[in-house]
């Protein structure tokens, strides 16, 4: 384009009176001129501002000799394919590029619109200490792509404090080679079917700053502003007293509301990996699954709700009713087992999975709370004689982790590989939409008048 602007401009390429022939192999260029002479009012965005400098005087130049009825011709070559003078342009362009502006003069008549404006930059590895100069900076290309690229390095990580409990837990738990699968863990950023304040209140859960009673009792501010004045006086839940915290929230809240919700996520991730589990090759067997009403568990597939008492025939129904595994498959017994079925049963192999949601960073501490939940129903199934009893444990974490082991879990019960990582991401998704679910309804919840309040009113002044 400055070559185009000389060409027009010098009087040793043209004369003003003379016909004048212009090759490029920029169509951009082409582009660009063409519309700064047909449509000069679309010549908007940041991009092409950068250019106006010299498109402007361009067009100008070119209508002024077709007012004169001296045609200009702009013809598009085709680069690097040894045209002499679009090669000889080519490395008078980067000779201009490489050495410093006073190579070439590229002044106009037309005022620079960014002169003394600003525009963001960043330090490319500065040669010396001490405050940066123009050489140890980089303008950023554009306002979009370039300005996030170059905000990337200093917000990923940047000046945040690493120091901090839950940036030392992530630290800590991103690091076991067992703990989250990081791009399953992650998915929801990279999705664009998980709204924005969803991906915000997931962040803000998995490092402690989802706002909630213990916070504000902490930072000595008022939980319900709206309701109440002056700071929270306790860190008790405004639904169920209990004591507040994330995981509070996420997890442990007494509210029935609050409580359905944390069954309903388990009761969906359960039914979610049976669904997957029946597709492989322990589908079709006889199989107890602990989600949902005993219709809708019959629907998806399972036999029943309840291990029957045929299953440990030597502990009394009250026991057994209590004995709730999430999942438990008895392989090649059919799902109407004969008399024969039963009595070689305990020959065959038990499936028995588990699925637990817990903090994210301590998951460790939620598979060992799991392994102890059905330790009186495995010794009975020991007594009972059933030999081979395979325990699977599915720790999901409550802001979206998945944790590596569901794979190897899901292949023992036959998954293939594929399968197995597609589930462990609709399991992140379901997680994530849980999460925004729960949040949701415990915010809507607590504006309501008659829950509870935390916070003392402010002391009125100027009263004795
Ligand atoms: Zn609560």
């Amino acid at each position: 384009m400055l070559l185009s602007y000389h060409a027009l401009h010098d009087p040793r390429c043209c004369s003003p009176g003379e016909p004048l022939d212009i090759f490029t192999d920029s169509q951009v260029a082409i582009q660009l001129v063409s519309k700064a002479i047909y449509r000069p009012h679309g010549l908007t965005g940041a991009d092409i501002c950068l250019h106006l400098p010299l498109l402007l005087p361009i067009a100008h130049m070119m209508l002024e000799r077709a007012a004169r009825g001296v045609p200009t011709r702009i013809f598009k070559v085709k680069s690097h394919c040894g045209i002499h003078g679009n090669e000889e342009a080519d490395a008078l362009a980067k000779e201009a590029a490489r050495t410093s502006p006073e190579g070439l003069d590229a002044t106009t008549p037309y005022e620079n619109p960014f002169d003394g404006k600003w525009w963001p930059a960043t330090a490319v590895a500065p040669t010396a200490p001490g405050p940066l100069d123009n050489s140890d900076v980089r303008t950023v290309s554009n306002l979009k792509s370039g300005l996030k690229e170059a905000v990337r390095p200093t917000t990923k990580k940047g000046f945040s404090n690493q120091n901090s409990v839950y940036a030392q837990a992530w630290a800590e738990t991103t690091m076991d080679p067992e703990g989250p699968h990081p791009t399953i863990s992650n998915a929801m950023w990279n999705s664009s079917k998980v709204p924005y304040a969803t991906l915000v209140q997931t962040l803000k859960s998995r490092y402690g700053c989802l706002w909630n009673a213990k916070l504000a009792h902490r930072f000595k501010r008022p939980y319900l502003p709206h309701r109440v004045h002056g700071h929270a006086i306790s860190a008790a839940c405004p639904l169920c007293s209990g004591s507040d915290s994330i995981g509070h929230i996420l997890g442990e809240c007494a509210h029935p509301i609050l409580k359905a919700l944390h069954i309903r996520r388990h009761d969906e991730a359960v039914r979610m990996i049976f669904k997957a589990v029946q597709k492989g090759f322990l589908g079709g067997n006889f199989s107890i699954m602990d989600a949902g009403t005993s219709d809708t568990v019959q629907v998806a597939g399972a036999t029943t709700k309840r291990i029957p008492p045929w299953v440990l025939p030597h502990v009394p129904t009250d026991e057994l009713h209590r004995m709730r595994p999430d999942i438990m498959i008895l392989d090649s017994v059919p799902q109407q087992p004969t008399d024969v079925d039963i009595a070689c049963a305990h020959h065959r192999t038990v499936h028995l999975v588990e699925v637990g949601y817990g903090p994210d960073t301590r998951w460790k501490e939620t598979l060992e709370k799991k392994k102890q939940q059905h330790q009186r129903l495995k010794e009975a199934l020991a007594q009972a004689g059933w030999t081979n009893v395979v325990e699977h444990i599915i720790v999901l974490g409550r802001s979206g982790c998945v944790y590596r082991n569901a794979q190897t879990i899901l292949e023992q019960l036959g998954l293939t590989s594929a399968q197995a990582l597609k589930l462990m991401h609709k399991l992140h998704f379901h997680a994530v939409a849980s999460l925004r679910d729960i949040v949701k309804a415990r915010r809507s919840l607590e504006r309501l008048p008659h829950s509870s309040t935390t916070a003392r009113r402010a002391p009125r002044q100027g009263m004795g």
